[in-house]
């Protein structure tokens, strides 16, 4: 089925979005890009938009100051969008409204994503949910600010048009979106490049304290609880940590624990490509993309490593044989 977001919205007087937990820059970009453009165009319909609270840096984007970060009442919305989300548990805690929304919609890229609302519009090679809310809507009525917010999300799930997941049609629809008049060196530098004091000295520590695994194919840190509290560091603190384990030179695999409670550890893995690392997560219940996926775990550190490395060492095993048979050239 064709999706026609006009379509989906025909008859919905109460519609609400939503994103996942620890919302990221693509994320923000695309549930408040969304929602400026259903204020815009569809201002008879009541929306509403639930983020859990927005990091400062992407406080620059309009309307941020709108979003919900708990729920009140208990009317169903008609349509729920779900966005940027693999699975519904990734929604929180809006997953409520989710499931006794009269409707659902689920806008996302994620490889893991299994079409789980009752309209999808699912691209796992699009380089972001926000490029799929642009490809959604009437491009001529994306006001500066929609653009500022897409722009953003296109800018963060690239790495700064920089990843494998860059089209050409990726860098025409950034184009598109500078010529709504934004400043996008502006939006990168505060949103993308910019850290506070503590995000560094925390990025440090875990830089530090890394190990090289798997015969230096492997990179892996671990931050715990009692150094989150040592720097007073947030979790959205840690963004952008797992992506510069991966710098290294020589490893495949970059894998970054984040101690959330004893014995409870959110794993981040970034792969340079060999290693489709959403298969590893959503083997034990996470998600993600080929080159970057992530997933809770329960067990000490070292049980998580362990479990995770094995799966790692079966997909790197794997490619060597199959790279001698020149198998991998379409890998992402
Ligand atoms: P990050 O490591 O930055 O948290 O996440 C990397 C990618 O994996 C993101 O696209 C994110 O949406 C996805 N991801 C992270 N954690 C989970 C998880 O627990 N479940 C699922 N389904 N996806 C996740
Ligand atoms: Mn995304």
């Amino acid at each position: 089925m064709k999706i026609n977001l006009n379509e989906i919205l025909k008859g919905k007087n109460r519609v609400a979005l939503g994103g996942h937990v620890r919302p990221d820059g693509d994320c923000i970009g695309s549930c408040l890009g969304l929602y400026m453009y259903m204020k815009e165009q569809y201002p008879e319909t009541e929306t509403d938009v639930y983020l859990e609270t927005v990091p400062e840096a992407y406080q620059m984007i309009r309307c941020t100051d709108e979003v919900k970060s708990e729920i009140s009442g208990s009317e169903a919305y008609d349509l729920f969008i779900c966005l940027d989300c693999g699975d519904a548990k990734r929604l929180g805690f809006s997953e409520p409204l989710f499931e006794n929304a009269k409707e659902t919609f689920c806008i996302d890229h994620h490889v893991s994503n299994g079409a789980f609302a009752d309209y999808n519009y699912i691209v796992p090679d699009a380089s972001s949910t926000s490029e799929l809310v642009y490809r959604l809507v009437d491009r001529d009525k994306i006001d500066k600010s929609m653009a500022e917010a897409l722009y953003m999300g296109l800018a963060h799930d690239t790495g700064v048009f920089q990843y494998s997941c860059t089209s050409p049609e990726t860098m025409e629809i950034a184009a598109d979106l500078m010529r709504k008049g934004i400043d996008g060196s502006e939006i990168i530098d505060r949103t993308y490049y910019e850290k506070t004091y503590v995000q560094n000295q925390i990025l440090g520590r875990a830089l530090l304290e890394s190990m090289l695994i798997l015969d230096k194919r492997c990179i892996v840190s671990v931050v715990r609880k009692k150094e989150m509290e040592f720097f007073q560091a947030v979790p959205a603190d840690l963004e952008g940590i797992v992506s510069q384990l991966r710098q290294t030179k020589g490893v495949e695999v970059a894998m970054f624990l984040h101690e959330m409670a004893p014995q409870e550890f959110k794993v981040s893995l970034r792969s340079k490509g060999k290693v489709d690392v959403s298969k590893i997560a959503s083997y034990f219940g996470g998600g993600g993309h080929v080159r970057a996926a992530g997933v809770r775990m329960h067990g000490s550190s070292h049980d998580v490593i362990n479990n995770i490395t094995g799966r790692i060492v079966l997909q790197l095993d794997h490619s060597g044989s199959e790279d001698e048979e020149g198998e991998m050239a379409g890998m992402e």
